[in-house]
């Protein structure tokens, strides 16, 4: 293991823990103080709770000293993003309307952390309320792609990938509700997978849109991936779309890697215009790599994919409308008295607190969803939306009857800069292109990086979706890519990454 033990991966760390030969106390604190050396530069955590970090550190210490048998990743920090309650720590879902807020209570999978023993660093920095792609539409400021500083590290949970890839911590969970988690991965050279819908528990993550949000693992490594996924998913009777199922054996995959004799779909759909050419260069290399382990390549059409953006651009933002009605001023978030105004109604003190305490896209996405959801339009928005939707599953069933897993670019380009798409709302809208699909038909995917692009040098991602609660072919096809892809880069592509001391970072 390397002996800066930022650098190590959570799965040499637990290993390490387990074998006594380093405590949770220094692992937490070699993160603690990288945080203290580089975020001022990334600006990828929100709030970062070093006592508490330190304290559950110690109590794990103290058991494992005791000779308690403890759960494989006890010990192991992590980072959270911002829209998970945290009990005792601050919650504000990139928004100004929850700031100060301390929720009272903890996510079912913030529970599940704590149960392993897992220290909690902080809370990272996202777009507000998860709308976005690239953290510049948090109110407190967008996050940095360790990459190159003047570039957005991907969103709605950049902060979640951006801590992983600058070392700021092992482990960190994001949300995907339409590629949230995967999208960051694909521009910062990390591992993300949107588990299955239903696999994860939603209980305390705040809703963006419920049909379509769901937790899951940020990390380095494939292995890594798979370790923090086993810990977050499995039923939770605290939310009512939680399958009761066996977690799928997603570590088990991850350590195997065997993909002789699967097959495995390219998605017509997913991949032709509007690609950079140098993303679409490193996924046909990675899908031959696939193939010279022994994997069986086709073309799969998915027709209806065309049509993904658009209805997820009803459904997105009906639900989002519905959700964010509690934030009225009176139940929960910011309050404000309307200007100039002697004694406000509750109405207007609502507008006036609304106004306040949301940003542009938060408003630009209740807009649309009240009025999709409005008698007289509902039929012919969101009543069609749906139908698209079915239409989408039905593709993912088609395809899956034929292949094993699904493989696509993650994303149709690597990292942009700053405010290159703030003003141009479908500018945005297209990184998800590739990634809405499976948010849709609440099937699992995983990004991981497939090299770096020649035009610019930045991470490319590669996507892998497979069927409902067969997120174990992710790990599977994910765990071979990567041993591939090691050799011909040597190493974890993210080993490359700039280090981030002041000198050789581009941009600082
Ligand atoms: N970028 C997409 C959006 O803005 C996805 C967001 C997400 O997955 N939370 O809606």
């Amino acid at each position: 293991m390397n002996s800066d033990l930022t650098r190590a991966t959570a799965a040499e760390l637990a290993d390490a823990l387990a074998n006594r030969t380093v405590s949770s106390v220094e692992v937490t604190q070699a993160h603690l103080d990288r945080i203290a050396a580089v975020d001022g530069q990334v600006h990828a955590y929100l709030h970062v709770d070093a006592e508490g970090a330190l304290q559950a550190a110690r109590s794990v210490d103290e058991r494992r000293a005791a000779g308690e048998a403890l759960p494989r990743l006890a010990g192991v920090p992590i980072a959270v993003k911002d829209v998970l309650t945290t009990r005792g720590i601050p919650t504000t879902c990139g928004s100004r309307t929850l700031e100060g807020w301390v929720p009272p209570y903890d996510a079912t999978v913030v529970t599940r952390l704590r149960a392993e023993g897992m220290p909690i660093l902080g809370k990272t920095n996202m777009d507000e309320f998860a709308m976005g792609s690239s953290t510049e539409h948090s109110a407190y400021g967008p996050t940095r792609n360790p990459w190159d500083l003047e570039r957005i590290p991907g969103g709605s949970g950049g902060g979640s990938s951006a801590v992983v890839a600058s070392f700021q911590a092992p482990l960190a969970i994001g949300t995907d509700t339409g590629g949230s988690i995967r999208q960051p991965a694909a521009v910062t050279g990390t591992v993300g997978t949107k588990p299955t819908y239903g696999g994860v528990s939603r209980y305390g993550l705040v809703a963006l849109a419920s049909s379509l949000d769901q937790a899951g693992p940020c990390a380095r490594s494939v292995l890594d991936t798979a370790l923090l996924h086993a810990v977050m998913a499995g039923h939770d009777p605290m939310d009512s779309t939680s399958i009761e199922a066996p977690v799928p054996p997603v570590v088990e995959a991850a350590r195997n890697g065997d993909v002789s004799g699967m097959k495995i779909g390219v998605v017509r759909e997913l991949g032709g215009e509007g690609y950079q050419a140098g993303v679409r260069a490193r996924f046909d290399e990675a899908v031959k790599l696939l193939v010279d382990r022994g994997a069986e390549v086709v073309e799969v059409s998915c027709p209806n994919f065309d049509y993904a953006l658009a209805a997820y651009y009803l459904i997105l933002p009906s639900e989002a409308s519905s959700n964010l009605a509690k934030f009225d001023a009176m139940r929960y978030g910011l309050r404000v008295s309307p200007d100039g105004i002697g004694d406000p109604s509750a109405e207007q003190v609502m507008a006036a607190s609304r106004d306040a305490g949301f940003g542009d896209e938060v408003k630009r996405r209740i807009i649309l969803g009240t009025y999709a959801l409005s008698s007289g339009y509902y039929d012919a928005y969101y009543g069609s939306a749906q139908k698209v939707r079915t239409l989408i599953a039905q593709d993912f069933e088609r395809a899956f009857s034929q292949v094993d897993v699904l493989v696509s670019p993650t994303a149709p380009t690597t990292a942009f800069r700053f405010g290159d798409k703030l003003d141009d709302p479908m500018a945005m809208y297209l990184n998800d292109i590739a990634t809405i699909p499976a948010n849709l038909a609440g099937v699992p995917g995983m990004s991981l990086p497939a090299g770096l692009a020649d035009e610019d040098g930045l991470p490319a991602g590669i996507q892998i979706l497979a069927p409902a609660m067969r997120d174990e072919r992710l790990y599977t096809v994910g765990a071979a890519l990567e041993q591939a892809l090691a050799e011909r880069w040597g190493g974890l592509l993210i080993d490359r990454a700039p280090q981030l001391d002041a000198t050789t970072v581009k941009g600082a």
